[in-house]
């Protein structure tokens, strides 16, 4: 096989020689430009001694490159062809561990406990079809990681980011900026991926940071985010009116909101995240 498993001739010759066809259904796009994975090993700052979690590692062409970097990898893959060719690939790298199963359907923080690792981080490719529930199981889960690098969708990375006011502002927005600094380390073209994807992607990195509410507040305040989003075209009064966890009329839900400096008219999508965590410690009072 060629040296690295990142390129177009090796993930090829894998599939070849294990007779396998990628399945769109699991989005399968296999990295075949082993200068990404080093990016994103690079923007992960992998180092000696790193406890990885790698979600989907397909055929490990970003494995490979995460064990380069000295670190201990822990790959959940969910489809049992790949976990066959990845076994037989990484029989004898004693710093991979690859399991099967669903990621949505395991619980990180107890794989960690299994380990005894205190603390780890995420790297991988996502899939694109779960990138959201991945990623928000991850925020919310408030596990012991120090970072979390993936590679999504360009768009989704533009929602990661994006500030008040804009057309990808949402709910995403506002949980990541809640729960992390999100840098873009990097723009991916679809033709570094096999098969090639519909879009271009990138490469996120999400520092977790230490949480700026209480628990109470912060039920609160993904209740009026989700409240807010929700119904984008509603006014935020409106919005939170039509939910049955508040128990305010219309004029002291108003006058709530004008003590947060709101005006009556506006919309969620205006208020930043300082904004909504203003309005459910209002709530909360
Ligand atoms: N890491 C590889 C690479 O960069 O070439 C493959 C990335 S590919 C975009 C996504 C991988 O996630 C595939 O191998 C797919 O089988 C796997 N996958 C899909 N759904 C999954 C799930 N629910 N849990 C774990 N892995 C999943």
């Amino acid at each position: 096989m060629p040296a690295r498993i990142a390129t177009h001739a090796a993930v090829a010759e894998l599939m070849r020689r294990y007779d396998y066809l990628p399945k769109k259904s699991l989005g399968q796009n296999f990295l075949t430009d082993p200068r990404v994975a080093e990016k994103i090993a690079e923007a992960a700052r992998i180092t000696l001694g790193d406890r990885v979690i790698e979600i989907g590692p397909g055929l490990g062409g970003l494995t490979e490159t995460l064990t380069e970097n000295e670190a201990a990898v822990l790959a959940v893959e969910l489809d049992k062809r790949l976990v066959y060719i990845l076994q037989k690939t990484f029989a004898g790298n004693n710093r991979v561990e690859i399991i099967q199963g669903d990621i949505l359907k395991m619980d990180a923080g107890e794989l960690m406990r299994e380990r005894g690792w205190r603390t780890a981080k995420v790297v991988a490719n996502l899939p694109y079809y779960i990138t959201t529930p991945v990623l928000m199981g991850l925020l919310e889960g408030r596990l012991p990681l120090s970072v979390i690098t993936v590679m999504v969708q360009k768009e989704v990375a533009g929602r990661l980011r994006a500030k008040p006011g804009s057309k990808e502002y949402g709910s995403l927005s506002v949980a990541a900026a809640y729960f992390a600094d999100v840098t873009l380390t990097a723009l991916v073209p679809r033709n570094c991926f096999f098969p090639r994807p519909h879009v271009d992607s990138a490469v996120v990195t999400l520092k977790l940071i230490d949480p700026r509410a209480g628990s109470d507040e912060e039920d609160l305040l993904f209740k009026c985010v989700k409240a807010a989003f929700g119904q984008r075209r509603k006014t935020l009064l409106n919005c939170l009116r039509a939910q049955t966890w508040i128990n305010k009329g219309r004029e002291e839900l108003l006058t709530v909101m004008k003590g947060c400096g709101f005006d009556e008219d506006i919309r969620g999508e205006a208020l930043s995240l300082d904004e909504f965590i203003r309005l459910a410690r209002a709530l909360k009072d």
